[in-house]
């Protein structure tokens, strides 16, 4: 099981795309599960509006999957981020790719499960809906030297910085408490607990 998923794995999950269209301002009508007419127009609109948003730039293949996964607004304001950060991140020598994007609950539920009730090394200590992850406004990055993963914090907090230039953006790095330097999301909401309720609400 693996914490990333594609465009095409969320919409699958039909009742928890359509929560995701809904929330994201894509009305598809009342969220029951099924791939109707006014899901598909939904659907179709939220792609249009990402599709636009790649005018602000084009990046890897791994970056650009886990875009897709968050909203069209969010990737607008992280396609102009990147732009910077890939600037900066080759200037020392450095690559950034997006490693993580949405999550439905189904997904986070069987990651919380690894290492509790299921096989494997724990690997989350969030349910479905604890995340921000759950919510299509969040991503996190990766900091590569060749194809190397970079541990150390200094870069993450180079690049995470620089979206916060981005208005409409928040950085993990910036929060007070836990500090989470690769985390990049949308600002909307100020707790995950807050963006949850409104996502629940959703009927
Ligand atoms: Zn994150």
């Amino acid at each position: 099981m693996s914490n990333v998923m594609t465009f095409d794995e969320l919409r699958e999950d039909v009742t928890y795309w359509q929560r995701l269209l809904r929330f994201h301002g894509y009305p598809c009508g009342e969220i029951d599960g099924i791939r109707g007419k006014k899901t598909q127009h939904a659907e179709e609109l939220w792609l249009e509006d990402a599709q636009r948003e790649m005018v602000y730039g084009l990046f890897d293949g791994r970056t650009e999957s886990n875009l897709a996964t968050v909203c069209p607004k969010a990737q607008g304001l992280l396609r102009r981020w990147l732009n910077k950060a890939r600037l900066a991140a080759s200037a020392t020598g450095y690559e950034i790719k997006l490693i993580e994007g949405t999550r439905s609950y189904a997904r986070q539920n069987s990651l919380y499960a690894q290492g509790r009730t299921a096989k494997g090394a724990k690997v989350t200590n969030a349910r479905g809906g604890a995340s921000w992850h759950n919510f299509g406004l969040a991503v996190d990055f990766g900091v590569f030297r060749g194809n190397t993963y970079v541990q150390e914090d200094e870069p993450y907090k180079m690049l995470g910085q620089l979206a916060r230039t981005i208005p409409g953006l928040d950085w993990g790095g910036a929060w007070s408490g836990f500090k989470d330097y690769p985390h990049v999301q949308l600002k909307k909401y100020s707790k995950v607990a807050e963006a949850r309720e409104a996502f629940e609400a959703l009927k």
